[in-house]
């Protein structure tokens, strides 16, 4: 009967109609709302002596709340013990929850905190308790007291708590102590999947996938997640090919992928260039409903766009539900891959109409666009505006993308000053697009500059001894090319070797550079011939000069007709249906014959030819590439 009062005002507060019920803004209402917000002692004693005076519930507070506030005050815990017993709670359960707030909220170091205190006050921890303060110092990874609390865990006798013993091992591996947590796993009495899968993600994210695999293969009984935690390591530990063996296997045992391994084999698809698995894991998905999942979408997205069909990525686009940040930037980025500048731009500026904001990993996208356009006005224009509509800060990639697009228009002094000005250190990368402008526009002086930061930043990258060895050759410098040659000579640094694959009927074929050991090289041989007897009155000139090799006219023909890619054209040519288009991917930049040669080839053969190289793709067509010849 002496309810009343409290229990309406808290109903009121959940539903406020004080238009109706002016009476209700009675001095009462600040406890009322206290019950909702107290986050002090003193409110919380102003609550408490409210209870008592109008003899009502204590089940009207919080528990967990009451918790919280005395978890760190002097009279802990027996004031907070004291209404505990009142509202006839079992302790250890509110604390537990107090616990698992401070884990898993913004400060898990509260949990830890608030742990040693109840140990000082001998409050018994359960097995909950103990997989709280685990998680908080996995989250933290604090090993010191990761170790402390196994030490509990064994004392309490919880050796054989299967969900606590996953947790410690979990521990172990994500502070670091791979020792600890393997000598754990090995002793384990009993180990479950989520045992095993936490120690193959552990190492796989330590770059270890071959332990992680041994693990796999040891594994009594898998899981969906075991596969895909496999499947997914391979693809992140740079396998991808291992990832899509592995797939296959999973397949033929029985087990259907989720959307998490949909997405990491579409990620190996991407790597490798595997189009027609790729479109296989589409329809999958489509028949599973996992096309509305905005990752699925994403990675779809990014597969198509590194197969070197933009038009698919784009469907996939159009298709979706909602466009994130994420899908716009890869659409992006693709487009600006593709030579397609203006619809890349059109698409930002649809984006930002839409109220989507953009990032950092957009405008680099936008700046790749104007970069391989040549639009060095609107590359500006975006670089500026990044940070003055955005409030974004430029990072050493966007400062990369704007030397490269200066360096391309052959502004070689504005982006040498541009990098001397720039408030964070240059990379590797940034010299290296002025290097690589200082070869297109023919810059020699400028060109060791660069060398000499890259020589400091970037030694071990055989790509810019080549540029430079380049530039000296195409100068007819042979000296200089010597010098650089030894100069990789004595750092141990050899040229990568080029290759490029082609994939015929789901079987990949690589060819590199000069290969003669092809079974089928003769044929392949001889339609080069043929295709050099229709090239030539068309205007194909052999430009040796991409030749570094100091070496008769007619030794560098031959070698410049041996290129990868080339090689790989002709067998794709031999192999596949007339009309249909050749996909061809490459480690390296296409060289100038080479997309020459392309280009006529189109024409000739009236194919569509597809060349992913080491920066964007080359769609050849009609005696035309997609990149304006400027690459
Ligand atoms: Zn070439
Ligand atoms: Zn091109």
């Amino acid at each position: 009967m002496a309810l009343h009062g409290v229990p309406s005002l808290a109903s009121s507060s959940l539903h406020p109609c004080p238009r109706n019920h002016p009476q209700r803004q009675s001095p009462r209402t600040s406890e009322t709302n206290l019950l909702y917000t107290f986050n002090s002692l003193s409110q919380l004693k102003q609550l408490h002596s409210h209870i008592i005076k109008t003899n009502a519930s204590y089940s009207l507070l919080s528990l967990p709340r009451v918790a919280s506030v005395c978890a760190f005050s002097p009279a802990f815990p027996y004031y907070a013990q004291e209404i505990f017993d009142r509202a006839d709670a079992p302790q250890i359960n509110v604390w537990n929850s107090c616990l698992k707030a401070f884990a898993e909220g913004d400060t898990p170091i509260d949990a830890i905190a608030l742990f040693r205190r109840l140990r000082q006050y001998d409050v018994r921890p359960d097995s909950f308790t103990c997989s709280f303060v685990l998680k908080a110092c996995t989250r933290l990874s604090d090993l010191v007291h990761g170790r402390i609390l196994h030490g509990i865990v064994v004392k309490l006798g919880f050796r054989s708590n299967l969900f606590l013993q996953n947790a410690t091992v979990n521990m172990y591996a994500s502070c670091g102590d791979m020792e600890s947590a393997w000598l754990l796993f090995e002793k384990m009495p009993q180990r479950d999947v989520v045992t095993w899968n936490t120690m193959i993600t552990q190492l796989v994210r330590r770059g270890d996938s071959g332990g992680a695999f041994g693990l796999f293969l040891r594994m009594p009984q898998r899981s969906v997640r075991s596969w895909t935690a496999m499947i997914a390591g391979f693809v992140q530990c740079g396998k991808p090919k291992d990832a899509v063996r592995l797939f296959f296997q999973m397949e033929e045992a029985g087990f259907g992928p989720n959307e998490v391994t949909v997405v990491a084999v579409l990620a190996a698809c991407a790597d490798l260039g595997e189009l027609d698995l790729g479109r296989r894991i589409q329809d999958y998905s489509d028949q599973n409903g996992f096309g509305r999942n905005a990752r699925v979408s994403n990675t779809l997205i990014d597969m198509y766009i590194k197969c070197g069909c933009l038009e698919a990525a784009r469907r996939v686009f159009d298709g979706m539900q909602e466009w994130t940040i994420v899908s716009c930037s890869a659409m992006i980025q693709g487009l600006a891959m593709h030579g397609r500048a203006e619809e890349a731009l059109h698409l930002f500026s649809r984006m930002t109409q839409l109220g989507i904001m953009p990032n950092g990993v957009t405008f680099i996208g936008l700046l790749h666009a104007c970069s391989h356009m040549g639009m060095v006005n609107e590359g500006r224009r975006f670089f500026a505006s990044m940070t003055n509509d955005y409030g974004i800060t430029p990072q050493v990639e966007h400062y990369g993308c704007m030397v490269d697009l200066l360096s391309r228009a052959g502004l070689l002094q504005e982006a040498h000053d541009f990098i001397v000005n720039m408030p964070i250190k240059p990379n590797g990368v940034v010299w290296g697009a002025l290097l690589g402008g200082c070869r297109v526009h023919k810059n020699i002086e400028m060109a060791e500059e660069a060398m000499q930061h890259l020589l400091v930043l970037d030694p071990g990258n055989d790509g810019y001894y080549v540029v430079l060895s380049n530039i000296f050759a195409e100068a007819k410098r042979w000296e200089d090319v010597a010098r650089v040659r030894k100069l990789m000579k004595d750092r141990g640094l050899k040229k990568t070797p080029g290759w490029s694959s082609i994939t015929i009927d789901e079987v990949v074929h690589e060819f590199v550079a000069g290969d003669e050991t092809h079974p089928q090289a003769r044929e392949i041989s001889e339609g080069w011939e043929q295709l050099l007897e229709e090239m030539k009155p068309k205007g194909y000139v052999p430009n040796t000069s991409v030749v570094l090799l100091d070496m008769g006219e007619h030794e560098k023909e031959k070698a410049l007709y041996r290129h990868s890619e080339k090689l790989a054209l002709v067998f794709g040519l031999m192999k596949t249906p007339t009309g249909t288009p050749i996909r061809i991917m490459k480690n390296l930049r296409v060289c100038e014959d080479c997309h020459n040669a392309f280009k006529l080839i189109s024409g000739i053969v009236n194919r569509d030819i597809v060349v992913r190289d080491r920066n964007r793709f080359h769609c050849f067509k009609d005696g035309c590439c997609s990149c304006r010849d400027y690459w």
